[in-house]
């Protein structure tokens, strides 16, 4: 367990009261999830924070007569605003979606970290919605490439499912499940694993090849099963080995095997089925990137997946009041 974690963990495994919320509040000030300063909006001078009745046990007041007591609340225009569970709450579930493992909404129902399940589907979707910007960033600036001379990279294509709405019918829209492919591109770097993963109509030459040569550069090793539409990869400035799932798991010539990307797979899979939400297309795409989020920024990340997450939110929340 790195530092910050502690530390969050023993302001938030605390007895809620006034003197822990004052601490738990400087704590996440310092961190930057909660403004350190608020400008009154009508004296536009500094606002003072001072204990009171609300929730969080202080709330930003400007005493200049004028504006007569104007109060904000210490939530203003960060993360934590527009919503009625604690700070302790918040940050307990925010711990938690950063370790990942443990989102079984029925362990934190019972765990006491929220107590409804439309608190915690809140508090989800406004997290992955600051990972998927995060990551959409990085995806524009540093363009995602993988492999390089001799750097492995596997390829392979999954059948997920999902549900796809229809614009049809006198009564609009319907739902009909649906089966795509999940194109996945995973790079193997000694420890280091990094995946890109779309989602395709189809898995035709015309689709995949463009993916393949956006992402992965030239010279790198890449494994494939025996898939019609990877042909011309060699062509295509790759040192292409196919291996055939079906027989084998290890190359006999190549002494290659794809156990990689199947475990890998697996992993992916297990992640989409264990999160929650109707699993329509767009729900799939967000937990593809989602898994990107993890493995390109967050693991990576110094202060760990959990530093990386306050960063994230920290980023996503910072405006100029
Ligand atoms: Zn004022």
């Amino acid at each position: 367990m790195d530092s910050l974690e502690r530390k969050l963990l023993r302001k938030v495994y605390v007895k809620e009261t006034k003197k822990s919320s004052l601490k738990l509040i400087k704590w996440l000030q310092s961190t930057g999830l909660l403004r350190h300063k608020i400008k009154c909006k009508k004296c536009k001078k500094k606002m003072k924070m001072v204990a009171s009745q609300s929730r969080d046990h202080y709330i930003w007041e400007c005493r200049r007569k004028k504006c007569g007591r104007l109060r904000r609340s210490v939530r203003t225009e960060s993360v934590f605003s527009q919503s009625h569970c604690s700070l302790f709450t918040w940050m307990k579930y925010i711990h938690r979606f950063a370790q990942g493992l443990h989102l079984r909404q029925v362990d934190m129902l019972q765990d006491g970290i929220a107590k409804s399940t439309a608190t915690l589907s809140m508090m989800s979707k406004k997290l992955r919605r600051v990972c998927l910007k995060s990551l959409k960033k990085h995806q524009k600036k540093k363009k995602q490439r993988v492999g390089g001379v001799n750097v492995l990279v596997h390829i392979d294509e999954s059948k997920f499912c999902h549900k796809r709405k229809y614009a049809r019918g006198r009564f609009g829209n319907t739902w009909k499940r649906k089966r795509s492919w999940v194109f996945g591109i995973l790079e193997i770097k000694s420890a280091r694993r990094r995946p890109i993963l779309r989602l395709v109509k189809k898995r035709n030459k015309e689709t995949l090849v463009p993916i393949i040569k956006k992402h992965v550069k030239r010279q790198s090793l890449v494994v494939s099963d025996e898939w019609k539409a990877y042909a011309s990869l060699s062509q295509e400035g790759y040192k292409h080995v196919r291996v055939n799932h079906s027989k084998n798991y290890v190359d006999p010539q190549t002494g290659l095997h794809t156990q990689n990307l199947e475990r890998a797979w697996q992993t992916y899979k297990m992640q989409i089925w264990r999160m929650r939400g109707n699993r329509s297309e767009k729900t799939l795409k967000q937990h593809l990137c989602f898994i990107e989020w993890t493995h390109w920024l967050a693991r990576t990340y110094k202060h760990g997946v959990l530093g990386r997450l306050l960063k994230d939110i920290r980023n996503n929340y910072h405006r100029s009041v």
